[in-house]
């Protein structure tokens, strides 16, 4: 077995803030071999913003535990059985496992074991440029070349893919997840031909899991590459069982690079990338919850009623009743749903427009309706929605006592309707 390669590191100033200086006394770091893991050694190595520290140590977690207490520092144990302790100070958290080793792995959880060896936690560890370790004084330990994977944006497994896919089947998701994220260089063939081999073993995962690693995917700047992937090696098919429709959803991520509008919603993003009127299936096998199944089932219900030819009346009309976001959103998945490439001028106006809404409110009530006379019931939101046509028509100018009159007008003509024929008067509410 190989004991690795090491490379000497300038120390970056994360390394020495003040709160995460204190957690690495509290942890004894000059005579414990404690050393930073995962995504914040990657993201030096790859001159990238880091984000969460993490961090291991061969201590166990009721000696971690001991040690931050000691200094004075708050220890919460979020996940004792894995080994992590997190650590809280000045507001700051970090979380400390401590070095294990997979000892059965039944395709989803993992027992694990404490050790003190720092190979045998680099060996469980997903991808080589995951499997890094860095010394507060700058020394990376690295055993499976993730160095120069991480340069190369190199995504590849610690070991076999597919002994590493079978011990745990999100690590396939992962792996498209950071292939989005830090990938420069295609996947290996035999990584693609292992992903393909175990893509039924999905369905053994919560849906929890996987909404957690599809939204982080969708979430990556470019993540076209790796979803066009992961469609051709039936990953896809197990996570939207619906269906799908990549070509809509790289026009989209192609657009919103375009028209800087908004970019990188996730939720946007799966709305493009299903078939239209799906989302039932979805929102049900990501359990989403009650906030983003909603939403996601009006991005991909309502049909392109928004395009290139919509007039300004139209436009204003939804912008009042759905406000800005949710116009910008239905002009973006009405325009990456075009397969012909049109003139992008009228929908670049849609969106401008869009951008410089504000929010307006009619200047008369429910209450206005029931002080003139008309009884409370379907009616008063019948006349109300024509005065708020009229209003719209008339670009938002007149002011309440205008549009009260013209409520008036609306309340009489009504009665006089109902006189005649009893239709109760007024224009249905428009169906946006
Ligand atoms: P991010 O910046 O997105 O948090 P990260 O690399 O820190 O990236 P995490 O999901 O926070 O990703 O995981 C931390 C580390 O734990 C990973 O870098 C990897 O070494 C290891 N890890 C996490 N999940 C797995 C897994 N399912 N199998 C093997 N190793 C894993
Ligand atoms: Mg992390």
């Amino acid at each position: 077995m190989t004991s690795g390669s090491q490379h000497q590191l300038r120390i970056q100033s994360w390394m020495t803030a003040a709160p995460l200086v204190r957690v690495l006394r509290a942890l004894d770091a000059g005579s414990v071999d404690v050393r930073f893991v995962g995504g914040a050694v990657r993201n030096t190595v790859m001159g990238l913003d880091v984000g969460e520290i993490d961090l291991a140590t061969p201590d166990v977690p009721a000696r971690v535990i001991e040690r931050l207490a000691g200094a004075g520092l708050k220890a919460v144990p979020t996940g004792l059985e894995h080994g992590t302790v997190m650590a809280i100070t000045d507001g700051a958290t970090f979380e400390i496992t401590t070095l294990r080793r997979d000892t059965a792995c039944d395709g989803r959880h993992a027992a694990v074991e404490f050790t003190a060896d720092w190979h045998e936690d680099a060996r469980r560890r997903d991808f080589t440029m995951n499997a890094l370790s860095l010394r507060p004084d700058g020394t990376l330990f690295d055993d499976h070349g993730g160095f120069d994977d991480a340069k190369a944006g190199r995504v590849r497994f610690v070991g076999d893919a597919g002994d590493r896919i079978q011990e745990d089947y999100l690590r396939i998701l992962r792996l498209f997840r950071f292939f989005a994220w830090y990938g420069r260089v295609p996947l290996e063939p035999a990584t693609l031909a292992a992903c393909r081999a175990h893509a039924s073993g999905l369905s053994r995962l919560s849906a929890e899991r996987i909404q957690q690693e599809l939204v982080k995917l969708l979430s990556a700047p470019s993540p076209v590459e790796a979803i066009t992937l992961m469609a051709a090696c039936g990953i896809l098919q197990q996570v939207l069982p619906g269906g799908f429709d990549v070509a809509s959803f790289a026009r989209l991520v192609t657009l919103e690079a375009q028209t800087g509008s908004g970019a990188r919603d996730w939720l946007r993003r799966l709305a493009a990338l299903l078939p239209s009127g799906e989302s039932g299936s979805v929102a049900d096998r990501l359990k989403l919850s009650n906030v983003d199944r909603d939403r996601l089932k009006a991005l991909t219900q309502a049909g392109p009623f928004l395009d290139d030819h919509t007039d300004p009346l139209h436009l204003r009309r939804a912008l009042f009743h759905l406000g800005a976001a949710p116009v910008t959103d239905r002009i973006l998945l009405a325009w990456s749903q075009r397969q012909d490439v049109p003139s992008p001028a009228p929908w670049r106006a849609l969106l401008a427009a869009s951008a410089a809404w504000t929010p307006k409110t009619l200047p008369v009530s429910g209450d206005d309706v029931l002080a003139l006379g008309v009884a409370a019931g379907p009616a008063v939101g019948r006349l109300l929605a024509a005065a708020a046509e009229w209003w719209i028509g008339a670009g938002f100018e007149p002011d309440r006592a205008q549009t009260l009159a013209h409520l008036r007008h609306l309340v009489d003509q009504s009665a006089g309707a109902d006189n005649k024929d009893g239709s109760g008067g007024g224009p249905e509410p428009l169906a946006l």
